[in-house]
């Protein structure tokens, strides 16, 4: 039997950012809207926060997942100053606001103003080391390449290689962005992941010449940075699990579930219009309205037998699993100088690892004095294989690497190795109307509503965003009354 009737309460699937953030929006709108509601937040796992965990060892903080995330999106701002964070965010380093790009086994500096995909200036572009000569004059050929063909689904890899040319392809935006989305660029949709970039060519045509005009205009203070905007990421003092775990803290008691792995969904019965949610172990529950916020396959799972079609758009689309080893040494124990926040490695130089992020450096406080802490990124889509390894085998990798690349000696003080299977949603080419297929099938059954990094963006703050507006559904249910499933 249901534990109790469910006309006033939601059910939460996943204890995620994304989910989380959903249940603190429904709890603050119930308490503004003086609706008696009840909030239920199922989690499979025996902890908060899904991709997002931290812990504190040695006077190291070591993230497992996200370490940051980017304000010029406002969300995850917003949502630190509602609960109380703003005076825990801080922002990168002001020093070394720059990247490393591998070439030939050494680290050499990504172009002053390179910004993922287009240079904010052309100096740096006709000086750097990185890229060869017929590759600059490839790259400068974007002063007069024509626009492509209007609003195709295009991939960003055939989009930078016409643009700017293979070399800068291989060189540069194929380490820095594949290592954001922990995937290949030659599958990865520019219209779902970097739409910015197609809007550039649209409005300037030139890539460079959008760049330059927007560092012009924009004043940035950025235009020195290299790789990522840095100046334009934070991250919260404690770590980044304090998000999660703060919005979990102001849940009502008992609203949250640890280890209740949800096995299936059932759509209301017949003159019924509550939802039934069973949980692996326990009794069902019925709710008005059930939010999902977990990975695309593991909500196809739960919804096969609501909706076979919906479930079949949501296996449809794709993960990466990554592991990220978290690593400390003592600064003497690293010959290079550090001066910058991280590397990146081209696929085509044929190494084991696809980044490192130079975390003390970026974030001085993560590490004591006289120490240095690292995160080596390993796996992804584009080597997947790696990622099947053993943590020993994992580590091998990890120290071979940083001593080829950093000239790291010498036992670590620390390494953990994290690992997030299946955790990163590819929005390849066709996400978009994968997504709009999803919506147009779950736009059938009112009342379930799907949120998560799968559909609209992977980023901390874009998750918020969906999360709100997944709640805000769920609220605006509530006041309406539901009508019971008709024969
Ligand atoms: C390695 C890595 C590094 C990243 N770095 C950054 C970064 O620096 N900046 C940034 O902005 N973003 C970053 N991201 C992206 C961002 O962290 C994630 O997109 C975001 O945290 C996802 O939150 P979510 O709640 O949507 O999903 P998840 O965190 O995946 O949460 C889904 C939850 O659902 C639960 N669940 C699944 N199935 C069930 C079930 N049947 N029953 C109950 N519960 C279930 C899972 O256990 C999980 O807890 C990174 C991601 C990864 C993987």
């Amino acid at each position: 039997m249901p534990e109790r009737a469910g006309q006033d309460r939601v059910v939460i699937v996943g204890a995620g950012l994304s989910g989380l953030t959903a249940a603190h929006r429904i709890v603050a709108r119930a308490r503004m809207l003086r609706r008696p509601t009840e909030v239920v937040v199922l989690e499979a796992k025996d902890r908060i926060g899904g991709a997002i965990w931290t812990d504190h060892r040695d006077g190291f903080t070591l993230e497992g997942g996200a370490d940051s995330f980017i304000t010029n999106k406002p969300w995850g701002m917003d949502l630190c100053r509602e609960l109380g964070l703003s005076d825990q965010l801080m922002g990168t380093d002001e020093q070394h606001r720059r990247s490393f790009v591998v070439r030939d086994g050494r680290l050499l500096p990504v172009p002053e103003g390179f910004v993922l995909m287009a240079p904010n200036r052309l100096g740096p572009i006709l000086t750097t080391p990185t890229i060869s000569i017929r590759g600059k004059l490839r790259m400068l050929m974007d002063l007069v390449i024509p626009r492509g063909a209007p609003d195709t689904d295009e991939s960003l890899a055939s989009f930078v290689r016409r643009r700017l040319g293979r070399e800068a392809l291989e060189r540069l935006v194929q380490p820095l962005v594949g290592g954001i989305y922990t995937a290949d660029p030659a599958e990865l949709s520019l219209k779902a992941t970097l739409p910015q970039f197609q809007q550039m060519e649209r409005d300037h045509r030139s890539l460079i010449l959008a760049g330059m005009r927007q560092a012009r205009t924009s004043g940035s203070t950025d235009r020195h940075a290299s790789g990522a905007r840095y100046g334009l990421f934070v991250t919260l003092a404690d770590g980044m699990a304090t998000l999660p775990q703060t919005l979990a803290n102001g849940l009502p008691p008992d609203c949250l579930r640890l280890s209740t792995p949800v096995r299936k969904i059932c759509k209301p019965e017949l003159g019924s219009a509550l939802w039934r949610v069973e949980p692996l172990d326990g009794p069902p529950l019925e709710a008005s309205s059930v939010i999902v916020s977990t990975e695309a396959y593991s909500a196809a799972r739960l919804l096969d037998g609501v909706d076979s079609e919906l479930a079949l758009h949501l296996r449809a689309i794709p993960y990466a699993s990554s592991a990220v080893v978290n690593i400390a040494y003592r600064r003497d124990q690293i010959a290079h100088p550090l001066d910058g926040f991280g590397v990146v490695v081209p696929k085509i130089e044929g190494r084991s690892i696809l980044a490192v992020s130079f975390t003390s450096i970026k974030f001085p406080s993560r590490a004591p004095v006289g120490t240095v802490l690292m995160r080596v990124f390993i796996g992804g889509a584009t080597q997947p294989e790696l990622f099947e390894l053993d943590d020993a085998s994992i580590l091998g990798i990890v120290h071979y690497e940083l001593g080829e690349l950093l000239g790291a000696r010498g036992a670590p003080l620390l390494e953990v190795v994290g690992r997030h299977p299946r955790a990163m949603p590819q929005y390849t080419l066709g996400h978009l109307d994968r997504v709009a297929a999803v919506r147009r099938r779950q736009a059938r059954h009112p009342r379930l509503i799907l949120c998560g990094n799968a559909f609209d963006g992977v980023g901390v703050p874009d998750c918020i965003r969906a999360a709100i507006a997944a709640a805000d559904t769920a609220i605006a249910a509530l006041v309406e009354p539901a009508q019971p499933a008709a024969a």
